[in-house]
């Protein structure tokens, strides 16, 4: 079961989201910074789901972006 992000973690996505850049596969150019693993994004209406390619580590919902 993944987890909620820690608010180090949060900053860490929200920081760097300018720059993700995501491939065919929703895989990003972002590292999960607890394990390193690429993270994921998953577009869904009005909100953005950024998860670690792990599925027992990070998830993040961001609405509105
Ligand atoms: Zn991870």
């Amino acid at each position: 079961m993944a987890t909620k992000a820690t608010l180090q973690e949060f900053e860490f996505i929200n920081n760097n989201c300018a720059d993700i850049k995501v491939d065919s596969n929703g895989k990003t150019s972002l590292k999960c910074p607890r394990c390193g693993k690429p993270l994921l994004m998953d577009r869904n209406g009005s909100s953005t789901e950024i998860y670690c390619t792990d599925p027992n580590c990070i998830k993040i919902t961001y609405r509105g972006i």
